[in-house]
């Protein structure tokens, strides 16, 4: 569309579809081709987040991030993330922008409002005959690793997606939720793990066996739904697998497959984290994140014409971090209180139960947290978890409610010093430009700036030297299906 159509419609369609956003198609800051590519999404991940995390590292590990270095280290720079008709993208329009090269309608995977289906990369890698794989923390059916492989109009029907994985056969499939998969859980009964036992995979479900079985092709499904939080994990004796262990695992399956491979690895629930105003478990997801991530640049660093991409798909929840004290002199102390964050919100919110107590409240809270939350605000959280009163507004933060945990543990007021300096504006995604960065392979260490998210494609397919276009649809022809 050309620039004066654009601000034609942009003037007369009411509903404002059209984005006039630059679509920028960048050159590919790669200098090599490349035989294998690790692509690791952060999803909901802000530049904000990452300072949080950042500091935190600095503060109480005494040491940086792996991201920093990857910032550095590789070509970085900031992703704008709005799908086909909205400026606020969600994780499934979102993946296929990576996996397709084209925008689409928010909720839908690699497919148009008509039914026509999107090519991905990982069909077109596979049909260049590299390895594929996906892994990630959510279910392996969740929308981000599902937009990789799954053509479908809903996202949410993950029990479909799992037959379309069981045609399509990628080598490594880890991640949660069995639910899709298993006769007994799902609603049709079928047993999704046979064609992938009858295909010669190892199938896995107990994560003893996760960690000692050493297959060529491997569907692990490792909780009945999403992996459990790292904060649970690590504070509260969840079992649950690391992130680092499911993306190392998957790793040495594809690593040295004949021609190359294709990964997608996801840290999935800083999303989920930050839906839940719960700052604690969104920190803990970053840092496990981040392990993996360590170990991938140590594979890049070591395996010739290896890419490794990171980028985070949409902001989610909108937390900032703001300054505290006289010349803000406060601000990292009052951050240093994440340290007592010792389990998720949803952790939190199943020990409280139904009807707790005003005491019970209080203990858990400060047990949990190190929070001593106020008569008034045990009430208010007393209440929304009976299903009315709920805090604050609900337009903004309709997850309740467990929002209103989020904000009685911010005291309603910043009462110092035992409230973090974190303040989260949503529960839903936000619009922002997201972190991302390119890593190895004679990858120039040179700031990319602005790009777009379908950019990824562009970017992977050269690599690769596939040459490959997805056909297109305008924001008004699709926005026109849901009239
Ligand atoms: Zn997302
Ligand atoms: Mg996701
Ligand atoms: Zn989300």
């Amino acid at each position: 569309m050309k620039r004066k159509d654009f601000l034609k419609t942009g003037l007369t369609a009411g509903a404002g579809l059209t984005l006039p956003i630059f679509t920028s198609q960048k050159p590919i800051p790669v200098i090599r081709k490349a035989r294998n590519i690790i692509f690791f999404s952060y999803d909901g991940f802000t530049w904000e987040d990452f300072s949080s995390a950042q500091h935190f590292s600095h503060r109480n590990f005494g040491k940086s991030l792996h991201l920093e270095k990857l910032f550095h280290r590789g070509a970085a720079g900031s992703m704008q993330s709005h799908s086909l008709t909205s400026m606020v993208t969600d994780s499934a329009a979102a993946t296929t922008t990576w996996a397709t090269g084209r925008k689409i309608v928010n909720g839908s995977l690699s497919i148009y409002p008509d039914g026509e289906e999107l090519t991905t990369i990982l069909e077109l890698a596979k049909a260049e005959g590299k390895a594929t794989g996906i892994v990630s923390n959510t279910t392996i059916t969740h929308a981000t690793p599902a937009g990789w492989i799954a053509k479908h109009l809903n996202r949410r029907d993950e029990e479909n997606i799992a037959e379309q994985y069981a045609a399509f056969k990628a080598d490594v499939m880890i991640g949660g939720g069995v639910e899709a998969f298993d006769p007994n859980l799902r609603s049709d009964r079928k047993d999704l793990f046979k064609p992938f036992k009858d295909s010669g995979y190892s199938v896995v479900t107990d994560l003893e066996d996760f960690r000692t079985v050493q297959p060529d092709k491997l569907l692990a499904a490792l909780s009945e739904d999403h992996v459990p939080y790292e904060i649970d994990r690590r504070f509260r004796a969840v079992p649950a697998p690391t992130h680092r262990e499911m993306a190392e695992k998957g790793l040495a399956i594809l690593d040295g497959a004949e021609n190359g491979f294709v990964l997608h690895i996801e840290s999935g629930r800083i999303d989920h984290a930050n839906h839940r105003t719960d700052a604690g478990a969104s920190l803990w997801e970053v840092i496990a994140a981040d392990e993996t991530l360590g170990m991938l640049m140590e594979y890049v660093d070591k395996t010739p014409e290896t890419v490794l991409i990171m980028a985070s798909d949409h902001g989610t929840g909108g937390a900032s971090v703001y300054g505290v004290g006289e010349r803000y002199r406060s601000s990292s102390e009052i951050h240093d209180l994440l340290n007592k964050r010792t389990a998720s919100f949803p952790w939190i919110m199943r020990e409280l139960g139904r009807n707790p107590s005003e005491a019970f409240i209080k203990e858990i809270l400060t047990e949990t947290t190190g929070v001593h939350v106020s008569e008034s605000n045990v009430r208010i959280l007393q209440q929304a978890i009976a299903g009315d009163n709920r805090m604050p507004d609900e337009a903004a933060f309709p997850r309740q409610p467990i929002a209103t945990l989020g904000y009685v543990l911010k005291g309603g007021t910043n009462d110092l010093p035992t409230h973090l300096n974190i303040n989260y504006g949503t529960t839903q995604h936000t619009a922002g430009a997201v972190p991302a960065a390119i890593y190895g392979n004679g990858v120039d260490a040179k700031p990319f700036g602005l790009i777009d998210n379908t950019d990824f494609f562009y970017w992977m397919t050269e690599a690769m030297d596939i040459d490959y276009q997805n056909p297109e649809m305008s924001p008004e022809k699709a926005a026109s299906f849901y009239e």
